[in-house]
């Protein structure tokens, strides 16, 4: 069945009777339309990444109602926005406000407090509102999906840009900026190539930061700091606010490109290897947020179910990836390297030709021809990603397990091969002793990489949903205690990782709560997003 029934019933925020709760909503259809206000009272829909639910987060990792709205909203423009906050404010109803909550793996479109009223804002706010063709940059609303804004480029002709897209490309640019995403261009860094913000504060004043701030100005999206603080910094991955405008910098086309794929044999390669990405990456030999794999994706991106391959207790063992991978165009191998060179011929040249002199120092280092690859391998999906063309190819591991959910530990370290090797020593040990295959890729920064590994669940099997949470937060922990700490997180694991970044007794917390209370004196606006609770539920048992 595609719905899961209700047991609960409507999730009434704490510290509002049903009444109330209802006499609220009343009154914010009046304000908004009865057509963009809608309770969440129905049966939970699963749906799937292109027709995701807004009302819960489709991959639960708690118990499938934990994490539900108790409505949602449609606003229109930033006044509706305004008026929506004025509302929760007035009612000190929790608000949530998503882009368009394909934010899988982390949370999806999923409220942190059970029965916030979730603000959809890229369901009718979803203009692309400017491309500026010379500048290189553009301007857009919450509900504007990478694919749109390709779309957009190409239809009015303007090849000379590109976008830069994360691995899936229906997600919300805006959204996936504001919360720190990556992609694979030389773009990659979503939030360092952003340029100016228009935010609601939790009390309904709407500020622009940077030059947006100057009226008339016309290096909004050309200019990211205006005068003063930067400010833009404290909107993303906070609840500070909700960001209505998002102007974004667009790559020049490179007048070229090529991808390149590299195969290693065994899983002691990784340290030496990380070494030689190093120095490549930070002089930009390397180009783009290049991906290291472990070899186990390149069979569950074929999109079968691990059962084809192997129905044992504990993870897949290595003999079993191995002979799949001998009968794949890859080969066989540990690890697999996806890049991609720039430029006209001549300038790829003397770049590939670097790279190849250096990777093939590991012995048993091997470069794939593209040209023997057919066209339904991944690589193919891996090149168009690195060329700014959104794709939706990376769906298929989740296929790995029946019911197929995924959920990520995200730490971040410098480009070292000895971090390399602690961070997969730790999540393989604790991937291990749940039984869970480990799947593990590095995307390799300026100067930092941040591993992802994306544990696949049943969402169904409430043993391996026990055994995926234990095994996330025992890698935190692990991770913490040799000083390793989280880019991102999914909403359940917030005040874990939060509560990692302690130095000084704190000090960074108790600076976010004094700004939290400042700005949100009711604690209306996203409550215990990224662990950071407004005093009105600050310790009082929200924290998990
Ligand atoms: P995507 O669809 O790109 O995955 P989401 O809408 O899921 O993006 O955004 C990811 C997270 O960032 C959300 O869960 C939300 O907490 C936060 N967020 C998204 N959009 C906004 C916004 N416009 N203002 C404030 N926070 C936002």
């Amino acid at each position: 069945s595609d719905t899961t029934p209700r047991q609960r019933g409507i999730a009434i925020p704490q510290g509002i009777s049903k009444q109330r709760f209802f006499e609220a909503i009343e009154e914010l259809k009046k304000e908004l339309g009865s057509e963009n206000v809608e309770l969440n009272d129905k049966e939970l829909k699963e749906g799937w990444y292109m027709e995701h639910p807004n009302t819960h987060d489709m991959m639960p990792i708690l118990d499938s109602e934990e994490l539900v709205a108790s409505a949602l909203v449609y606003p229109g423009s930033t006044e509706e926005v305004v008026k929506i906050v004025r509302w929760a404010n007035k009612f000190k109803v929790p608000i949530f406000p998503i882009s368009m909550g394909r934010n899988l793996g982390y949370g999806g479109a999923a409220p942190r407090v059970r029965g916030s009223v979730t603000i959809d804002l890229g369901r009718r706010m979803n203009k692309i509102l400017n491309i500026d063709p010379d500048d290189y940059t553009c301007l857009v609303e919450p509900g504007v999906s990478y694919y749109a804004l390709y779309e957009e480029l190409q239809k009015r002709g303007y090849q000379h840009m590109w976008i830069d897209t994360p691995d899936l490309g229906g997600g919300s640019v805006l959204g996936n900026a504001v919360d720190r995403g990556v992609g694979y261009t030389p773009y990659g860094d979503h939030w360092a190539c952003h340029s100016g913000l228009e935010v609601v504060l939790p009390t309904g004043e709407v500020v622009r930061a940077g030059m947006g701030a100057l009226p008339g100005n016309n290096t909004w999206q050309s200019f990211p700091y205006g005068f003063g603080p930067y400010s833009d910094g404290i909107f993303s991955q906070s609840n500070y606010g909700i960001v209505t405008k998002l102007g974004m910098t667009l790559m020049p086309n490179p007048g070229g490109y090529e991808s390149f794929m590299y195969t290693f044999q065994n899983e002691s390669d990784l340290a030496p290897l990380i070494e030689i990405i190093r120095p490549l990456r930070i002089s930009n030999i390397l180009e783009n947020v290049a991906q290291l794999r472990h070899a186990l994706q390149t069979v569950a991106i074929k999109g079968k179910p691990r059962s084809t391959y192997w129905t044992g207790e504990g993870v897949m063992p290595q003999e079993v990836y191995h002979k799949e991978l001998k009968k794949m165009p890859v080969g066989d191998c540990e690890w697999v390297y996806y890049g991609m060179s720039y430029g006209p011929p001549h300038i790829r040249k003397y770049k590939l030709d670097i790279i190849h002199q250096e990777f093939t120092k590991i012995p048993g280092a091997k470069r794939i021809d593209p040209s023997t690859l057919p066209a339904d391998e991944y690589f193919w999906s891996r090149d168009k990603i690195a060329a700014g063309i959104p794709d939706l190819e990376e769906l298929l591991w989740v296929n790995w397990m029946p019911n197929g959910s995924h959920i990520a530990f995200s730490p971040v370290s410098p480009i070292r091969g000895k971090d390399a090797e602690a961070l997969y020593a730790l999540a393989k040990k604790r991937h291990t002793e749940a039984g869970i295959d480990l799947m593990p890729a590095f995307c390799v920064g300026l100067r930092e990489m941040h591993l992802i590994v994306e544990i696949v669940f049943d969402s169904k099997n409430e043993k391996m949903r026990r055994a995926a949470d234990k095994c996330l937060r025992d890698m935190i922990d692990d991770a913490a205690a040799l000083g390793y700490g989280e880019y991102r997180t999914h909403l359940v694991l917030m005040d874990q990782v939060a509560g990692t970044y302690n130095w000084n007794d704190n000090a960074l917390m108790r600076f976010n709560e004094k700004m939290k209370d400042a700005l949100d004196p009711n604690g209306i606006l996203a409550p215990g997003r990224c662990g950071i609770w407004p005093a009105r539920y600050r310790g009082r048992g929200w924290e998990m």
